[in-house]
């Protein structure tokens, strides 16, 4: 009996084992990981055990980057890149630095000052890596994977977020694009100069924030999913409610730091998919109002264009409450004269009532008074 226990003990033993084993995820050729920094963004990608780290984060976030880099196998990194230099950008590549061997630590085109900025071309030094300002049209390798350097288009944007160096990184038939703070200005230049920026993953720009995400950008991206990197509480109100109606427009599957914690997406080179469900909370950040969102089918979801015509030449502009102006901070009737004056990128239709639009900043058209 007593060898019969040792065998039975024997047995469950090894099959704890191997289950110990099995759940062991085996890593995907190709992962990006937007890792849960609170405020600011780090997006880690590897293809074929070669690692890019974009961005680490703000300085209270610097130790976890660094634990979660040990934690995933990577023992140097191919790229360390600061989009701008922003505190929310720069300072966990710092850290970085000091932790792991880099190959090429990636800058912006422009100079950057303050005590930060000297601390990384301190660290930058004592870690021996290369230092290379990319140009836009540039091509890298990331293992079998291929790096194209998609922004900024122009070096004369009077704000950092707009000089932010942008990617679009493929692997297989499958594709992410990150371009740090981009705001609208350097979206439209990257949209209109011809490169192709289509992505299955967009991380979306500026974290969130209304002027980034636009629709002339998102035209061009055209992404099925969307990761907004974005703390808890952050009092800029990111995600804004404009972007989050932007991408919920274009039916775009929406994943969010702020709530769900560190986003994994996986690709074997043909398909993409996600340790967890898209997030449902469509509510933008702190000082901004909730969306007001039920599940809708994604035909009436796309209502980007005020006229739109349908099938039968039919004008068909009926399917939102308002035409708001993120410029001018107007909003209208749909039907409003001036709605067809609105530039598209300043346009956005939205469903939230008016009251709502109005603790937004908006105010009532005087022509339409909606
Ligand atoms: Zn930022
Ligand atoms: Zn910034």
């Amino acid at each position: 009996m007593k060898r019969f226990i040792h065998a039975v003990y024997t047995l469950l033993l090894m099959l704890a084992l191997l289950g110990t084993i099995s759940t062991v995820r085996a890593a995907e050729p190709f992962e990006v990981h937007v890792l849960d920094v609170g405020q600011g963004q780090a997006v880690l990608i590897e293809a074929d055990e070669h690692f890019m780290l974009i961005d680490g984060g703000g300085r209270s976030a610097s130790s976890f980057v660094i634990s979660y880099l040990k934690q995933h196998g990577v023992d140097e990194l191919d790229y360390a890149v600061v989009s701008h230099y922003d505190e929310d950008h720069m300072s966990g590549i710092i850290g970085v630095l000091n932790v792991f061997p880099v190959n090429i630590l990636l800058l912006p085109g422009y100079a950057g000052d303050g005590d930060l900025y000297q601390s990384l071309a301190v660290a930058a030094l004592s870690n021996g890596c290369a230092i290379l300002h990319p140009d836009t049209g540039m091509l890298l390798s990331l293992g079998t994977g291929q790096i194209d350097v998609v922004g900024p288009v122009r070096s004369d944007y009077p704000t950092d977020n707009n000089r932010s160096l942008g990617f679009r990184i493929g692997y297989g038939d499958t594709h992410v694009l990150v371009c740090g703070d981009a705001e609208q200005d350097s979206e439209i230049d990257m949209a209109d100069s011809g490169q192709d920026l289509s992505a299955d993953v967009y991380v979306a720009d500026h974290h969130g924030s209304s002027t980034s995400s636009m629709d002339a950008f998102l035209e061009s991206v055209n992404p099925a999913y969307a990761i907004i990197s974005c703390g808890q509480d952050n009092g800029y109100g990111h995600p804004s409610m404009e972007t989050l109606q932007r991408l919920q427009n274009r039916a775009i599957s929406m994943f969010r730091t702020d709530d769900q914690g560190t986003i994994v997406a996986c690709s074997d080179g043909t398909d993409i998919w996600f340790e967890l469900p898209p997030s449902d909370n469509w509510a933008a950040g702190s000082g901004s109002v909730a969306l007001e969102m039920e599940p809708v089918e994604s035909e009436t979801l796309i209502t980007r264009q005020v006229n739109t015509e349908d099938a039968d030449g039919q004008q068909n502009d009926a399917e939102f409450r308002y035409v708001c102006n993120t410029n001018t901070k107007k909003f209208h009737e749909p039907d409003c004269s001036s709605v067809e004056k609105i530039k598209e990128k300043n346009r956005l239709n939205t469903n939230l009532t008016r009251d709502e639009l109005i603790a937004e900043g908006y105010e009532p058209c005087g022509n339409c008074k909606p």
